[in-house]
């Protein structure tokens, strides 16, 4: 953040500010909107510890920034699509104003959630990411089921598999809850903890209609921070 930034934030309500751990361009890795040159906006903070995390340096430390220094952030890198991640983005409730003011802005923005927090004051014109934590990621207890209800078309649910086990969990849940007649369902092997290949056989053998996908940062740039 520049000097002029700083002191502008320093003097800004805080009712106006957000804590953020970066703000970058890069190709989106992941969901329906893999591959399109994105701005990431990273809040700082996580109420989960989900064993897999790859984003711990996000749990703490990060710059106050107000909205209009997001948004000047984000015009300057002159990309369509803006997404607002974390940690849980959610955990700062100044998020929903921040969506708010992106979508207005005329970005295609989509928000990645841990699932744990309630979507329901998210503005409809973002897309929604919502994982589904399973047990092996060892925070299945903080799903917040009652978000399911609020999904619609234009959001994603995402699993992240660690185990055999962890897939027939979440086959069992997609089966109860119809996820695939609501939105698109994606599968993703937790990295270093199963063998992509292994999960994508088992989707096809089981012909489960939810989206196989393998996070492109990871393969391009081994998620190196800003990446
Ligand atoms: S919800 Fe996301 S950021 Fe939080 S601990 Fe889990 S993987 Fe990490």
């Amino acid at each position: 953040m520049n000097a002029a930034v700083v002191s502008e934030t320093a003097a800004a309500p805080s009712s106006e500010r957000l804590r953020l751990t970066e703000i970058f361009l890069s190709l989106q890795g992941e969901s329906d909107s893999i591959g399109w040159p994105t701005v990431f906006v990273r809040l700082t903070g996580c109420p989960l510890r989900c064993q897999y995390c790859d984003t711990a340096y996000a749990f703490h430390g990060g710059e106050w920034w107000t909205y209009e220094s997001i948004l000047a952030e984000v015009a300057s890198h002159g990309a369509r699509h803006v997404c607002v991640t974390g940690g849980e983005p959610l955990a700062q409730k100044r998020c929903i104003e921040l969506l708010k003011r992106l979508c207005d802005a005329g970005y295609e923005v989509s928000l990645e959630t841990s699932g744990a927090i309630d979507i329901g004051p998210v503005d409809p014109r973002v897309s929604r990411v919502l994982d589904i934590k399973t047990p092996d990621s060892k925070e299945a207890h903080r799903n917040l089921w009652s978000n399911l209800a609020l999904l619609s078309a234009r959001d994603q649910i995402k699993f992240v598999i660690c185990s055999r086990e962890d897939y027939e969990w979440s086959k069992a849940i997609v089966a109860e809850h119809g996820l695939t007649a609501v939105c698109a369902v994606m599968f993703s092997p937790s990295f270093h903890q199963i063998r992509p290949r292994d999960l994508a056989d088992w989707i096809v053998a089981d012909r489960l209609p939810v989206r196989f996908q393998l996070q492109l940062h990871k393969i391009l740039w081994d998620d190196e921070p800003g990446r």
